[in-house]
């Protein structure tokens, strides 16, 4: 089969492996229909994760069909149609009994990092029974793949562990995939305001579209002063961080009001100050957290019916064949207007 290999820092390719076999009672092995690119991937290929090896198949998104079972899977047959979550879970262990997938001693994020991933024409799905989702009859599968990742890590990581409340005040800070599914899904709680923050002002444009109340081009160094002048001085209640890097948490830390929460949601590859000086008597709550893909049924419904749109976050489409040129395009969004990329494998 044709898959996406890394190859180390700054090397992969498009080669031909070995289709994946059942190696575990609980496998079950997809024909990948669709996947995409995360920024996550884009971190692997400059050697910032540490834990995925030379060799390794990249992806951890993608909707396709079952093709085999292993002896113990009862949920999932071959032929069903079905969303490949981004996390794998035992379901029994300790974590898996909490409701915190993301870390199942033997799952979480293991696909496309410590096993072989989606950016492939098929894949082995361990633990299938409870880290597949059977997609409904006539589901819209592009907007699905939206549901592997990024939608529900913009809501659990952002939205759930940001309290976002009707009536409240959010700033997000980063408006690529993951900050505007923050702001799709933020919306489900009517918060009163919504601020995006960016450098970039088509995606702040999107986000004016997605239901942002407010931009701020934070390219002048100014943005802190900005969202505290629209917040008539308080700050933002929710303030989201999706980007990952020293700065923008830091910019959370200035605009953050009394009693709000900072959720970060970023990959952080270097240590962030923590201005303590300044929030030590303001009551605020800083959180982090892996997607743990609970409110992937949820989701699940809310796309289902309309609710929301995540195929609006997909701006190009490529055949697997073409998937380096995907790469390029989603590396290099500034002057792209990239946002998710769609890889069709099969077509
Ligand atoms: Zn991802
Ligand atoms: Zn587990």
């Amino acid at each position: 089969m044709k898959a996406l290999v890394y190859h180390g820092p700054g090397r992969k390719s498009l080669e031909d492996r070995p289709a994946p076999r059942i190696g575990g009672a609980a496998d079950a092995i997809v024909k990948i229909s669709k996947t995409t690119i995360c920024g996550t991937d884009l971190h692997i290929l400059k050697g910032d994760v540490a834990s995925c090896a030379p060799g390794r198949i990249l992806g951890h998104e993608g909707t396709g069909i079952v093709t085999e079972t292993g002896v113990g899977v009862t949920g999932f047959r071959v032929g069903d149609h079905v969303l490949v979550s981004c996390i794998s879970s035992c379901g029994k262990c300790e974590y898996c009994r909490r409701g915190m997938y993301s870390h199942c001693v033997t799952g979480g994020w293991i696909l496309g990092n410590t096993i072989d991933g989606t950016q492939a024409e098929y894949v082995r799905i361990p633990h299938a029974d409870t880290s597949l989702y059977k997609l409904p009859a006539g589901a819209d599968e592009e907007a699905l793949v939206m549901l592997s990742d990024i939608l529900p890590t913009g809501f659990e990581c952002g939205v759930l562990n940001g309290k976002v409340q009707p009536g409240c005040t959010v700033a997000i800070v980063g408006a690529g995939p993951i900050g505007l599914a923050a702001l799709l899904t933020a919306q489900f709680y009517a918060p009163a305001k919504i601020i995006m923050i960016d450098l970039d002002d088509n995606r702040l444009a999107i986000a004016k579209d997605f239901g942002a109340t407010a931009t701020v081009n934070s390219g002048n160094g100014d943005a802190a002063a900005a969202v505290m002048t629209m917040t008539g001085g308080v700050g933002a209640d929710t303030a989201i961080e999706a980007v990952g890097i020293p700065a923008t948490f830091e910019l959370c830390e200035a605009i953050v009001a009394p009693g709000g929460v900072i959720a970060n949601i970023g990959v952080h590859g270097a240590q962030a100050p923590l201005h303590l000086e300044r929030l030590w008597d303001r009551n605020i709550t800083i959180t982090t957290r892996l997607v743990d893909t609970v409110s992937t049924p949820m989701l699940l419904k809310t796309v289902q019916s309309g609710r929301i749109d995540p195929r609006r976050l997909i701006t190009h489409r490529f055949k697997l064949g073409a998937i380096l040129d995907a790469y390029e395009t989603f590396a290099h969004a500034a002057d792209t207007k990239a946002l998710k990329v769609i890889i069709d494998v099969q077509g």
